[in-house]
């Protein structure tokens, strides 16, 4: 609260901000729910001894109930729920003239704070869809309260990040209210998360694994590679190839989306018609795309890209700046490649079908870009000052 906007010392407000996390788990009264996001699972054993890009998911979720969370969540289902909010709109905007073409991604808060105060002219082009973070914090306090029999104002939300940005999204504005009380009550870092661990006196290695809850845990290799650079793009792209042409891509490895080249751009052939899309991570940059797009807007005729990625931190969320210290891009590279495994590990690769994200449609929200998916996964943006 107070100390996050006053008091420059990081460590006084990371300190507060754990003692009311801890407060709310001794709470008998209060139910804690916790997610995590892709690429938390791929650097925090790095606090612990591990190799950069080890996958430690399982044993995350058993510290997280042995701190003391009644109820496991993943960031990744709700990655999911965002490619098919996200890549919905896509099509709409591309086949049915429904907004303006290219698309920006929305995931990223550090770059919608970028847009809202630097790019004025493309607010109407980036996703209204909300980051996977926010829309797990809706989906939490509305579908998931309702079915658990949970009454939502008694629900403590914490969400464990890579990212220190994700710390501002979550108060954003009343949209990130859209349950009817904040949607996320707080956020952790990677690093914070760890030093919880060590506080419980958890010995992190000799964990046993365990499963998320159910519904809003189990994830797809989509979901999972949104925390590398690029993993939005082919998770989108996966869905909105099969949306399109009514069948799977053959190959789903889309790899001109992966690497740390600073501005990817690929050409896709979606039924004969021509996707051109960019990834670029790092806000330094990203003004040069901007600046391609406006030029582009300026002479008219066909857009130079139709879908952009943009991520602020070098290398997408592996390397947040919530994350362990010290990353280069030997790290950021073992991180993705971490993300690009469990994406190969799993059964089911592409959004569209993981059968939870399947299940909120039919018992919840109806279908994607439906009114209600967009009371509670969308959201707007203002333009706003460089400084005030
Ligand atoms: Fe946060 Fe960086 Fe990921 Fe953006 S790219 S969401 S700032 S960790």
């Amino acid at each position: 609260g107070q100390c996050a906007v006053h008091c420059p010392v990081g460590a006084i407000y990371e300190a507060h901000g754990s003692r009311k996390i801890w407060d709310r788990l001794a709470d008998p009264e209060v139910t804690t729910v916790v997610q995590i996001a892709p690429a938390v699972r791929v650097a925090l054993g790095e606090e612990f001894g591990l190799e950069p890009g080890a996958l430690s998911t399982k044993k995350i979720y058993t510290a997280l109930r042995q701190i003391g969370f009644n109820y496991v969540f993943d960031t990744n289902f709700s990655a999911d729920l965002t490619i098919m909010e996200e890549g919905t709109e896509l099509i709409g905007r591309l086949l049915e003239g429904k907004g303006e073409i290219p698309l920006f991604t929305s995931c990223c808060p550090a770059w919608v704070d970028y847009a809202e105060k630097n790019c004025h002219d493309l607010l109407p082009h980036v996703s209204s869809a909300k980051s996977p973070q926010q829309m797990m914090g809706a989906m939490i306090k509305t579908y998931w309260a309702e079915k658990a029999k949970i009454d939502p104002a008694k629900i403590f939300s914490v969400s464990v990040m890579p990212c220190t940005a994700k710390k501002y999204e979550c108060k954003r504005d009343e949209s990130m209210n859209s349950s009817g009380f904040q949607d996320v009550d707080s956020v952790l870092t990677t690093r914070e998360l760890a030093r919880f661990i060590k506080q419980a006196g958890i010995d992190f290695n000799s964990l046993a694994e365990s499963e998320a809850d159910n519904p809003l845990g189990p994830y797809t290799g989509a979901g999972t590679i949104f925390g590398a650079t690029g993993g939005v793009m082919e998770a989108a792209l996966r869905t909105a190839y099969a949306v399109i042409t009514g069948s799977e891509l053959g190959d789903i490895n889309f790899v001109p989306a992966r690497g740390l080249q600073d501005v990817k751009e690929a050409t896709v052939n979606v039924k004969g018609k021509d996707l051109r899309i960019a990834v670029v991570h790092q806000l330094g940059n990203v003004a040069a795309v901007v600046d391609a797009v406006r030029a582009s807007k300026a002479k008219g005729g066909e857009p130079l890209y139709h879908f952009i990625e943009v991520m602020a931190c070098r290398g997408g969320c592996v390397s947040g700046g919530g994350q362990p210290y010290g990353a280069d891009d030997e790290v950021r590279a073992k991180r993705a490649t971490g993300l690009y495994t469990d994406d190969t590990k799993s059964e089911i690769r592409v959004s569209h079908k993981n059968p939870y994200v399947q299940q909120v449609y039919t018992e919840y929200l109806g279908k994607p870009n439906s009114e209600k998916a967009h009371h509670l996964l969308h959201t707007h943006y203002v333009k706003r000052p460089l400084y005030k």
